[in-house]
């Protein structure tokens, strides 16, 4: 994954969204216990080391800002 798009999204998301309680996510308040399901029945992970923003919601905000699928690193 591009670094500084990360960079540039985790600014964005934190100053949209400031307030913080460590395990949950900062956009749709979702947890470890309770995470996002989609259609598929995947869940969603942490995309923070300080776990406050998942991967759903990361993706959402990925492609709103940069129209573009996130593209993870193999
Ligand atoms: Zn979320
Ligand atoms: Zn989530």
């Amino acid at each position: 994954m591009d670094k500084q798009k990360l960079e540039i999204l985790k600014n964005h998301v934190f100053e949209k969204y400031p307030h913080v309680e460590e395990g949950v996510c900062r956009v749709c308040g979702c947890t470890y216990y309770e995470p996002c399901i989609d259609e598929d029945c995947n869940t969603c992970s942490w995309v923070t080391t300080d776990e406050t923003l998942c991967s759903f919601c990361f993706e959402g905000v990925y492609k709103e800002m940069f129209q573009e699928e996130v593209v993870y690193d193999k």
